[in-house]
């Protein structure tokens, strides 16, 4: 008989939503996780902080209401760090309050401190003060995430050469800030930083951005970033950091020196499966620090199972929560259905992206036709209320079906408009719904009908000419 019935290793978004749905099936459950890191990256220095972060900035600098009041207009003339992680620490706080209690109302026991595989069913506990505890589990759920990657050649100070967990320990907001890896987390902290008034030069190494997303609408952020004196470098890569008493100079590889207050990287991150003794298992990570997992997040280990940030790709938030409960269910033998194909992406960019399904980029390449349906805020009389004239949802309508094919948006409420879509494409409805259904006026909503509409009267325009 083993100590419990289900061990997770890790309170992120995974190991959370894994234990407390295998305690919910009447498992015996318990989760390791270190001294104040309740709730993982996401609570302590990934999703949440740069959440809140970004919502003290919208409000603080007042930029999302300059259409409205005119270009002067701030709620706060000289914003100081402390102005934004008061309300980040506030969140963090409220969060990691929220997760103990869930995690005790549901009787999952919380063992502090930093787990390694002793055996397959065993693993040792070093708690903050070094001792070694030793606890088994009938099956183990291994959701550890990953921690920012940082090249061997860069001298971080924490102070002026940071990677992305250094955000929020900043002492002053830079005056200038040069971002290495246009990626998610390096673009959103670019703009947040360039709304906050802070020259900001990306330096990334591709010759193009966020190349996942639908072009029109990058093309959309380039140019609002752009006109927050965002600098792009692309095609250009970092080769040294100078750090100098006064800030660095970034020494671009074609020889040209950038001066900033901080450097921030954001290459990549590494898994963290390569601290946990996984050959005491019978498992390996790979040279990233991943775990290759199946359909139902098993190993090949049949007994041991990985979600979230450690399996790699997409490593959000929202798909690692989603993983951790459906790796419970398989491991209580509870039946569950497999991971949706509609999976949304959110980019909190200042506007913010989000879109579900096909680019017109994939759809091109794969030979499927499609038609365009396109609704732009400033037609929309919310936008003109909330002072987005920039914002757009495109609609990509497959003209034989009539399914939506994909949903992209940018601007205000890009992140939570984007599940209108969603719930049409997995109840496999059609443009027609939308063309149809009646929305509340004035609201950003609408601009779903007005898109479908767009394309309906594209592709009626064809049938009439073919008839
Ligand atoms: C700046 C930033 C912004 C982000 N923004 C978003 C966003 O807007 N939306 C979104 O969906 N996602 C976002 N993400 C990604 C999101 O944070 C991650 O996908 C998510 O946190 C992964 O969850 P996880 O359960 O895999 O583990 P994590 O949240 O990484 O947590 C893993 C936990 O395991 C613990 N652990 C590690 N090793 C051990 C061990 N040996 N023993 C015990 N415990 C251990 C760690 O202490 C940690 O608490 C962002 C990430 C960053 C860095």
């Amino acid at each position: 008989m083993h100590d419990f019935d289900v061990l997770v290793l890790g309170s992120g978004p995974g190991g959370q939503k894994a234990a407390i749905a295998a305690a919910k099936l009447g498992s015996r459950v318990a989760v390791v996780e270190r001294q104040h890191m309740v709730g993982g990256v996401c609570i302590n220095t990934g999703t949440v902080p740069s959440k809140t972060l970004r919502e003290a900035v919208l409000y603080l600098t007042g930029l999302s209401q300059r259409e409205v009041y005119g270009q002067s207009y701030r709620l706060k003339d000289d914003i100081t760090v402390a102005d934004l992680t008061a309300r980040t620490q506030h969140v963090i706080g409220r969060e990691i309050d929220v997760i103990r209690s869930q995690l005790a109302r549901n009787r999952v026991r919380l063992i502090t401190g930093t787990g390694r595989f002793a055996d397959p069913h065993t693993v040792t506990v070093t708690d903050p003060v070094g001792r070694e505890s030793k606890v088994t589990a009938d099956k183990i759920i291994i959701a550890v995430g990953t921690r920012p990657a940082r090249p061997a050649s860069v001298d971080f100070d924490e102070r002026t050469i940071i990677d992305s967990d250094g955000i929020i320990n900043l002492e002053r907001v830079p005056n200038s800030m040069v971002v290495v890896g246009a990626g998610v987390i390096g673009i959103e902290y670019a703009s947040m930083f360039a709304a906050l008034g802070t020259k900001v030069t990306v330096v990334e190494r591709r010759d193009r951005m966020l190349e996942f997303c639908d072009l029109e609408i990058v093309e959309a952020l380039k140019y609002h970033l752009r006109d927050l004196a965002v600098t792009f470098r692309f095609s250009e890569a970092v080769a040294a950091v100078e750090r100098h008493a006064r800030g660095a100079i970034a020494v671009l590889e074609s020889g040209k020196r950038i001066a900033a207050d901080t450097v921030m990287y954001s290459a990549g991150r590494q898994g963290l499966g390569t601290e946990l003794d996984l050959e005491n298992a019978g498992l390996a990570a790979d040279s990233r620090g991943r775990i290759e997992v199946d359909a139902d997040f098993r190993t090949a280990v049949p007994h041991l199972y990985a979600v979230g940030d450690v399996i790699g790709f997409p490593a959000l938030a929202s798909t690692s929560m989603e993983q951790g409960r459906l790796a419970a269910h398989h491991a209580c033998d509870e039946p569950a259905r497999a991971l949706s194909e509609f999976q949304p992406i959110g980019i909190y960019t200042i506007p913010e992206i989000s879109f579900i399904g096909r680019t017109e980029d994939e759809l091109t390449r794969d030979k499927v036709p499609f038609e365009v349906g396109i609704s732009r805020y400033r037609e929309l009389a919310r936008g003109a209320i909330s002072g987005d004239s920039y914002g757009m949802l495109k609609l990509l309508v497959s003209p034989d079906t009539g399914r939506l094919l994909g949903v992209h948006i940018f601007g205000t409420g890009a992140t939570e408009l984007v599940h209108i879509g969603q719930a049409v494409m997995a109840c496999l409805g059609t443009v027609d719904y939308l063309v149809d259904a009646v929305f509340n006026y004035p609201t950003l909503a609408e601009a779903y009908k007005v898109a479908a509409l767009d394309a309906m009267n594209k592709m009626r325009h064809l049938a009439r000419l073919r008839d």
